[in-house]
């Protein structure tokens, strides 16, 4: 369709010498000798091409023309001169006629070849554009899976780090540092909720003796002993610290003075009766506890002191005992 809409004129001009011809043949009603030459006269037409073919024709029927009018003796010669000359000018008419012919044929073909040209390496493009999309949607996928897996291992080293930072090494028991936050949210909690809590300062008597009889490694091993002691005996919501050398603070949840007391008692009498070997030898081991419970409006340093006075208390009675508020 779209061809046509360029080649109109063509066309019409096409139509138009078809006609003419046409009427030519009703005209004259017979096929003289002559017209065998509109045979090769288009298809050498057909082959020049539509500017070749209009000089060509122009310039035959021209010089045909000029040399007619000029040489009377041709002119003479002929029988039917008329004839003739409309001959002439039908030749020129064919030649420009088939060389339309010709030049429209090969737009055609030229425009037949772009579009299928064109149609081939559209479906190339299609084809290329397909494989890029599927490589792009793969990396994207692997980028993803990637992306995934490197958060995943950022919070996973994230959260080990949290524990590293907050943990003692030795022992494995919360350290001293992760100490405040979390006794501040049990301040908090007890404003909202006014349940008790207490607290429990413990301290291993003569630590010192023990490092000096049996060597810094007995020391250590006493200490990671006694921690897995106090764990068994804490319960879930319960937080132990090391708090010192061979210091240790829980925090119990929900208790009251007296529940702290039983707590310590429990732990204390562990210790006493626990079998620290060294070289096959029991060393005997034994601790002190302070215990306070917290009252409203205290800070946590107010509520450590009076847990601190109570060890204090208990060393300074003869050690290895618990000591509240309660004892005076
Ligand atoms: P008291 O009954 O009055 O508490 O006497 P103590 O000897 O336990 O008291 P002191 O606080 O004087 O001694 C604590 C010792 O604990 C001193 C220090 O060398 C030792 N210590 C602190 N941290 C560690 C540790 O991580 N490992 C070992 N083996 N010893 C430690
Ligand atoms: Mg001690
Ligand atoms: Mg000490």
């Amino acid at each position: 369709m779209n061809y046509i809409k360029k080649n109109l004129t063509d066309i019409f001009i096409f139509f138009i010498l078809v006609s003419v011809t046409f009427l030519h043949y009703l005209y004259h009603f017979q096929i003289s000798l002559l017209n065998f030459y509109h045979l090769p006269i288009m298809i050498s037409g057909y082959l020049l091409g539509r500017r070749l073919a209009i000089l060509y024709a122009f310039f035959t029927v021209l010089l045909v023309w000029v040399f007619i009018l000029a040489n009377q003796s041709i002119y003479h010669a002929l029988q039917d001169q008329f004839q003739f000359k409309i001959d002439l000018t039908l030749w020129g008419g064919f030649l420009i006629l088939s060389g339309w012919a010709g030049s429209l044929s090969e737009n055609l073909r030229a425009e037949l070849r772009t579009s299928d040209r064109l149609r081939v390496e559209l479906a190339q493009d299609k084809n290329n554009l397909k494989e890029l999309n599927d490589k792009l949607n793969e990396a994207n996928e692997l980028l993803a899976e990637k992306v995934a897996q490197r958060t995943k291992e950022l919070e996973e080293s994230h959260e080990e780090l949290k524990q590293l930072s907050w943990t003692d090494p030795l022992t494995g028991l919360f350290n001293r540092r992760s100490c405040e936050e979390r006794f501040q949210n049990e301040i908090n909690r007890f404003k909202r909720t006014q349940k008790s809590f207490s607290i429990i300062l413990s301290d291993i008597d003569h630590f010192k003796k023990i490092n000096d009889n049996y060597g810094h490694n007995m020391g250590d091993q006493v200490l990671v002993e006694t921690a897995r002691i106090i764990k068994n005996y804490s319960r879930k919501t319960d937080m132990v610290f090391r708090w010192g050398g061979e210091e240790f603070l829980f925090i119990l949840t929900g208790t009251e003075i007296n529940g702290g007391v039983i707590v310590g008692e429990k732990i204390r009498r562990s210790i006493e009766e626990n079998e620290f070997l060294y070289n096959g030898n029991n060393v005997p081991v034994t601790m002190s506890f302070g215990v306070s419970v917290y009252e409203e409006g205290q800070t946590m340093e107010e509520c450590i002191a009076v847990a601190d006075e109570n060890l204090y208390k208990a060393k300074r009675t003869g050690r290895n005992r618990v000591v509240s508020d309660q004892i005076q």
